[in-house]
Formats: structure tokens, C-alpha cells, sequence
């Protein structure tokens, strides 16, 4: 298993760079050729490629999928902006930070709370103690948790502007867009309905990131105005079987799926009945929990504004948590 991980990560490392140069057709399925380990490029380098794309002119885009274990925690990079969504638990807050700064980041131009749970929010705290933040924006309700009260603090110490999300409202991140997807209403029984949900658009690849939004707010962005069609979709709330329902994931048809959750976590994420329901879209599925550790501790997708590529191959496995 090492040397297949360690294959893939070359591989990754090696599609990012070709596509950075502008080479086309390369085909994110094709695991074979591996090349020698002294061809791996540095983190830096890669960044700084990125970069130098970005200013020439070529929109290229990066999403991190950061391996959190059990939580959530993404990176967008469009040239030198960057926005954060979510942060991951207590335990990985640090691990994040440390991420963050190998993609030099130095400060975030978003970032994003898709709700106040701790698996969310804590490594939040820990972006906003560290790097200068344009604008937070932020569900509208209240919780009583301690990690709550920390973010709060911060918010006010540093007095960072927060936005509460509005449907359809749209914001740029450098040569990239994204829109306010969910919440559409101000008022949920179950809290993980408040999520953030947003839709990454860079040149004609797009993305959606729906946080821990379960199926009530699903039906809702349904039945909203917003395009929901997309190439790569993070899996709402870690593959639980409450969200990804069939209906919306038919509207989405996502080509990739990205599962963010913790190995052998006490929930059962991903869920058996959400894992049917990504079979039968013929969906390709990621998960942090099992590829997440082999790159750089992400699961990577670069867009370069017409293609989408994956850092590595996707899963063979389609179980479900046991
Ligand atoms: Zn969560």
C-alpha cells in the first residue's frame, strides 16, 4: 500500500506540473509509469507555479482537500489569494495551520464558517490566531460551546469583518468566483442545516461545498434559482446518509466526489446508503480518510478553468464505514 501511495503522489505531483505547463490530456485514470523519487518537486515550487500561472494570465485554481481526520477543512487557492473553509477539530487545528503556511499563505482573503460545530470550527480559531483575515463569513445563529466563545473572542479582538451568507450573493477570489448556495432560511431545528453552502466556479469547472447541510436544506437548494451542476462535489456532512440525497446529487452530477472523514470515526461515515446512492451516479470517489495521508495530507483538484485533475487516482474502494 505505501509504494502504491507513494506511486499515486508522484504521479499527482507530476499531472499538477504538466498542467501548469499547459499540457492537455493527460488522463487523471492512468496510474502507470511511475517515475524516480528524485523527481518529486517541493510543496514551494508547486505554489510557486501556481503562481507564476496565475500571473501570466491562465486561471488556474487549486482546492485542497485537507486530511483532518473526523471534520472538514478546505483550501481554494486562485493565484495568491487564498479563502479557508472550515478548519477541521481541536487535534488537527494545528496540523492546518502548518498546511497553510507550506502553501504560503499569508493572510486569507475569506474565511469560510459552514457552521459552529467543533469539527468545523476549532481549527478556524486557529487560521484566525495566525494569519490576517479579509472577511469571515458566517452562519447566523448561536451556540454555547467553549469553541464557540473562542471564535467569538477572536472575531471581536481582531475585528474581522464577518458577513452573515445570503443566498446568491457572489464573491471573487482572484480569477475565480464563488456563490452563496444555503442556508435559505434563518431558522433550522437541526443546526447542521445552518451550513454554508457555496459553489466554486473557475472558468467552467465548478465546485460545491455544502459543510455538514443535511437533506432539508438539500430540497431547498433545489428548489432555489442557483445552478447546482458541478465536476467535483464535497460530500455533505462526511458521507452521512442523511445528506448527498438522490435528488440532489442527480442535480449536481458531480464527476468526483470528495469525502471528508476520520478512519474507523464513531459515526459510521461514510454511510452505506450514501455510498449506494454515489455508485449510482457513477460518481468518482476521494476520501481523506483513505488517500487523504499519501499527499502532502490533502486530497488536491486543480482546475485550469476547463479541466478539472485530480492529485492522485480515485478510490477502488467503494465500501461504506463499517
Ligand atoms: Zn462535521
Amino acid at each position: 500500500m505505501r509504494t502504491k501511495g507513494m506511486k499515486k503522489f508522484i504521479i499527482g505531483l507530476l499531472m499538477a506540473a504538466m498542467l501548469i505547463g499547459g499540457v492537455n490530456g493527460f488522463n487523471s485514470d492512468n496510474n502507470g509509469g511511475a517515475l524516480p523519487v528524485e523527481k518529486q518537486q517541493t510543496v514551494q515550487e508547486d505554489t510557486g507555479s501556481i503562481q507564476k500561472a496565475f500571473a501570466a494570465g491562465k486561471s488556474t485554481m487549486k482546492v485542497h482537500y485537507i486530511d483532518v481526520g473526523q471534520g472538514s477543512a478546505v483550501l481554494v487557492q486562485s493565484g495568491s489569494h487564498f479563502m479557508l473553509v472550515d478548519g477541521g477539530d481541536r487535534d488537527a487545528s494545528s496540523k492546518v495551520v502548518s498546511y497553510l503556511k507550506r502553501q504560503k499563505v499569508k493572510k486569507l482573503d475569506y474565511v469560510v464558517v459552514s457552521h459552529y460545530d467543533a469539527d468545523h470550527l476549532n481549527g478556524v480559531v486557529g487560521a484566525l490566531n495566525v494569519f490576517p483575515v479579509k472577511r469571515v463569513i458566517a452562519p447566523d445563529y448561536t451556540t454555547d460551546s467553549r469553541v464557540y466563545q473562542s471564535y467569538c473572542n477572536i472575531i471581536a479582538q481582531k475585528k474581522i469583518a464577518t458577513t452573515r451568507p445570503k443566498v446568491g450573493a457572489k464573491y471573487s477570489l482572484g480569477k475565480a468566483k464563488f456563490t452563496i448556495l444555503a442556508p435559505n432560511r434563518s431558522s433550522y431545528t437541526n443546526e447542521n442545516d445552518y451550513s454554508v453552502a457555496l459553489k466554486l466556479v473557475n472558468g467552467r469547472n465548478r465546485f460545491v461545498i455544502t459543510g455538514d447541510a443535511e437533506t432539508e436544506s438539500e430540497y431547498e437548494m433545489l428548489a432555489g434559482k442557483q445552478s447546482l451542476s458541478c465536476d467535483v462535489y464535497m460530500a455533505g456532512h462526511h458521507g452521512s446518509a442523511n445528506a448527498s440525497s438522490e435528488k440532489f446529487l442527480q442535480a449536481m452530477k458531480p464527476k468526483y466526489t470528495v469525502i471528508s472523514c476520520g478512519a474507523d470515526n464513531k459515526y459510521g461515515h461514510p454511510a452505506q446508503g450514501a455510498m449506494s446512492r454515489f455508485k449510482a451516479i457513477g460518481t468518482k470517489i476521494f476520501r481523506t480518510d483513505q488517500q487523504g495521508t499519501i499527499m502532502r495530507q490533502a486530497t488536491e483538484a486543480v482546475s485550469n478553468g476547463t479541466k478539472v485533475r485530480a492529485d492522485s487516482g480515485p478510490t477502488e474502494s467503494t465500501e461504506a464505514a463499517v
